[in-house]
């Protein structure tokens, strides 16, 4: 058994990337890493990480280089464009996308990263923000299994869990299915609340329903009252990369030639709903687009 921790690069500070590499330097990794904002490097060279000018400063004398961005495009950019990570990872690093990237595309970038003989995974996690600061995280693996045991130990540094799935790309796969799931609670709990509503049923009595009925899920849970009724609508996930989500699951049925009807009306509702609201907006203000069909104001 070795004695010293592998060194990590870490691509992606943004609201997940913070507190993931928090746990990490917690448990004692020495983490390189490295975003193209200035103030997500410095909120994490403040809680001891080493700040990098680049992704390939990150990635240089790193073991292990995990990404936590926000598209497939923008991780294959940062391993393999114009300043790659990837030429600055030594043959037999591993690479763990943690990013909610789309399966084909994770494959493809296996394929690319196995001609430099560099190992590639994938770890989409899914809990948000908070289970990020706890280490809660439930984290979804696709790969090989014998590169998945050797990222366990740091994988559980960020997790609870550890969810093998099958080959490269199934993690990212059932994160995008379980997200399609997940925002479908969500808009079918601000729709209840929404038609309850304007049949006179106070909305906080329609969610204590449904939360003590078969309707209950984890939107109902955890989002309808703190993010929603509360008008915060600051749940700390973007509605573009829900979209994003929901999209891939969509994509993929088609890429299997099933209908997924379904699917395929979240993926154009979630669309719509991020377009009109903007990039700044969070996803739990589904239920803002929702309430403005209503009146017309989408
Ligand atoms: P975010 O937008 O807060 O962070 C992404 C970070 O990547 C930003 O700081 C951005 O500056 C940086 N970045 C973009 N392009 C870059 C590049 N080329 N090189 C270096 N840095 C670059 O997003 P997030 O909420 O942290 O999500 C990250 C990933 O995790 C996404 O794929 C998302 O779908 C997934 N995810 C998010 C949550 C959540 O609750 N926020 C939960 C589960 C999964």
């Amino acid at each position: 058994m070795r004695d010293t921790l592998p060194v990590i690069g870490f691509i992606g500070l943004g609201q997940m990337g913070q507190p993931m590499t928090r746990r990490l330097i917690g448990a004692g990794y020495t983490v390189r890493g490295a975003d193209l904002s200035a103030a997500a490097v410095d909120a994490f060279a403040a809680a001891g990480g080493v700040a990098c000018a680049s992704a390939a400063e990150a990635a240089s004398g790193a073991e292990i280089l995990i990404t936590m961005l926000p598209t497939s495009a923008v991780v294959r950019e940062a391993l393999l464009g114009a300043g790659a990570a990837a030429a600055s990872l030594a043959a037999g690093a591993l690479v763990i996308d943690m990013s909610s990237s789309a399966p084909l595309d994770t494959r493809a970038l296996g394929e690319d990263l196995a001609a430099r003989g560099i190992g590639l995974i994938d770890a989409p996690v899914s809990g948000g923000v908070p289970r990020a600061i706890t280490g809660q995280l439930a984290i979804i693996a696709g790969g090989d299994a014998a590169l998945i045991e050797r990222a366990r130990p740091v994988l559980l540094a960020m997790g609870k869990a550890v969810i093998a799935t099958g080959a490269l790309g199934s993690g990212h796969a059932m994160k995008a299915l379980n997200n399609y799931v997940s925002a479908a609670g969500l808009a079918a709990a601000c729709e209840a609340v929404i038609v309850g509503g304007k049949f006179g049923i106070d909305p906080s009595v329609v969610v204590d329903v449904l939360n003590a009925s078969t309707g209950r899920n984890n939107s109902t849970d955890v989002k309808m009252k703190p993010f929603v009724l509360s008008g915060s609508f600051a749940s700390g996930f973007s509605m573009a990369l829900m979209a994003k989500d929901i999209r891939t699951a969509a994509d993929l049925a088609a890429q299997l030639d099933l209908p997924a009807p379904g699917l395929a009306a979240a993926a154009d509702l979630w669309d719509r709903a991020s377009i009109s609201l903007g990039k700044a907006a969070d996803h739990t203000a589904i239920h803002q687009f929702l309430a403005g069909l209503d009146t017309g104001e989408e």
